[in-house]
């Protein structure tokens, strides 16, 4: 897919980086960190980071094949893993990483023989309402990876609280299509226990650079970032998740065009008792589902396929669907398209919500104009589009019926014939599919520990053991270099 894209322009956005097969770029770092070179163009990260076969070894993952490659070849075949041992042979702050690098182990290790030659700098990533991510390099293996901080954890019970269920879900996720904890870097003893750095994989763009970057978007493109959107949504939705933020810019996309779901800090557990309320700051407005903005105090997982539906409109047209400047004037687009709802439509919403939509004069619905949005607003499109973006969240489409609309088919084949991680190519060049495409989560999120804690310091102890437990793996714990003068800049932040 990624090589219908025209190889000679140059943007941001990972998902061409697959057009330039062999690149040998080389850069220029001194030992500060390098916040400099942030300039350095996201392709020859893309390239670090994805053609280096041996960093993907470590964490059993098998090399993604590029998208370009649908045909079932040996090509696709899964590169065979290498298992590095143990044995102590050097004390390696730095490992392969250059001096001024943030990350270094916390103990002595073997260096792998294959260092890569081509390190990277730390450098900013990202910076979100619950945290800063950069992108670094693991010691230990040359490895490209994200670290991000979760800052001011233990300000507060419900501060505290919510980060260890963000960490909690990190690290119980296991799904191509959500992004999950790689690793925790070893906390301080518990007297100077302050931050929490997390190491996930590393994605080079999201869906929001891609949408508004001048890159051509393919029907197919559109098809499979949809189908692994509802993929990853069915594995958390069957985990009793809820994201309550799902939109582009939470949903990153690697060069092979393979798509996670990320961001947990407004995730919950849903919540069984429709008499207890459920707090509304959550999602963000352009992609908020009407319930949530006429007030209704307890709300499901048909809140993340409103949001869906918004960003499939959003691919479609290129263009935010629903772009108010406030709320009010949100729930006012959404009456342009829907109609005004009807009171059994309204019947989760508070009074004086649905008192101001009957003082409104009748809409009738348009739905029509989907099909302007963009040629790829097929019949198969719109009927799938219409029926996540139902007013009333009880007769909204949920994510595992959407998976079975017609419209994903394609994508579904796409992604399973040259993505994926859970099907195969054999060496006779036959593709060996899995079972279940779009596996469910094996047991439900656990949050009833939530309730046993009571203070800050017994969430900070609990945390404290929690990531102690997470690091019993074999491997060499990683640590923050408090010398690199990125670690200064990353810290500040
Ligand atoms: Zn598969």
């Amino acid at each position: 897919m990624a090589a219908t894209v025209g190889p000679k322009r140059h943007t941001v956005n990972g998902i061409r980086a697959n057009l330039n097969p062999n690149p040998n770029h080389s850069h220029n770092h001194n030992n500060s960190g390098l916040l400099n070179s942030h300039q350095s163009s996201s392709n020859a990260n893309v390239n670090n980071c994805f053609s280096n076969t041996s960093n993907s070894q470590q964490f059993g993952h098998r090399a993604a094949v590029p998208v370009a490659a649908v045909a079932p070849t040996s090509r696709s075949r899964p590169r065979i893993s290498m298992s590095v041992s143990m044995s102590l042979v050097q004390g390696g702050a730095a490992g392969g990483a250059p001096q001024g690098a943030i990350l270094a182990a916390a103990a002595p290790y073997y260096q792998p023989p294959a260092v890569p030659q081509d390190v990277q700098p730390d450098r900013p990533i990202g910076y979100g309402a619950f945290g800063v991510v950069w992108a670094v390099t693991d010691p230990r293996d040359g490895r490209r990876v994200a670290l991000k901080k979760l800052p001011n954890v233990f300000q507060s019970l419900v501060s505290s609280k919510r980060v260890f269920r963000e960490l909690k879900m990190l690290c119980f996720f296991k799904h191509e299509n959500v992004l999950s904890a790689l690793d925790i870097l070893q906390p301080p003893h518990l007297d100077f226990f302050q931050e929490i750095y997390v190491i996930t994989e590393l994605l080079q763009s999201d869906l929001h650079k891609i949408i508004v970057s001048p890159q051509h978007l393919s029907a197919d493109h559109i098809k499979v970032f949809l189908y692994q959107i509802l993929r990853g949504l069915k594995y958390l939705h069957s985990a009793r998740i809820l994201h309550r933020d799902i939109k582009p810019g939470n949903l990153l996309v690697n060069s092979n065009c393979v798509l996670k779901i990320c961001d947990f800090g407004l995730a919950r557990v849903e919540e069984p008792d429709q008499a207890k309320h459920m707090t509304q700051e959550v999602v963000t407005q352009y992609y908020r589902a009407p319930e949530i903005l006429m007030g209704a105090r307890h709300y499901s997982s048909a809140v993340d396929v409103w949001s869906v539906g918004c960003i499939f409109g959003e691919l479609l047209g290129r263009r935010i669907l629903f772009q108010a400047q406030n709320p009010v004037q949100q729930l006012e687009l959404i009456t342009e398209l829907l109609g005004t709802p009807s009171m059994e439509d309204m019947r989760h919403a508070c009074d004086g919500a649905r008192s101001h939509m009957l003082r409104r004069a009748p809409k009738l619905p348009s739905f029509s104009a989907l099909y302007t949005l963009s040629s790829h607003a097929t019949h198969e499109a719109v009927h799938l589009l219409c029926q996540m973006l139902v007013f009333d969240p009880d007769k909204r489409i949920t994510v595992t019926d959407a998976l079975a609309h017609p419209y994903l088919d394609e994508g579904r084949l796409r992604y399973h014939s040259c993505m994926c991680k859970c099907c195969f190519t054999t060496s006779a060049g036959m593709r060996q599919y899995t079972p279940d495409f779009e596996p469910s989560a094996g047991q439900p999120f656990d949050d009833l520990w939530e309730r046993k804690l009571t203070s800050v310091q017994q969430v900070k102890e609990e945390m404290h053991k929690f990531i102690a437990e997470q690091l019993q793996t074999g491997r060499v714990p990683l640590c923050i270099n408090p010398q690199s003068a990125a670690f200064k800049s990353f810290a500040s932040q």
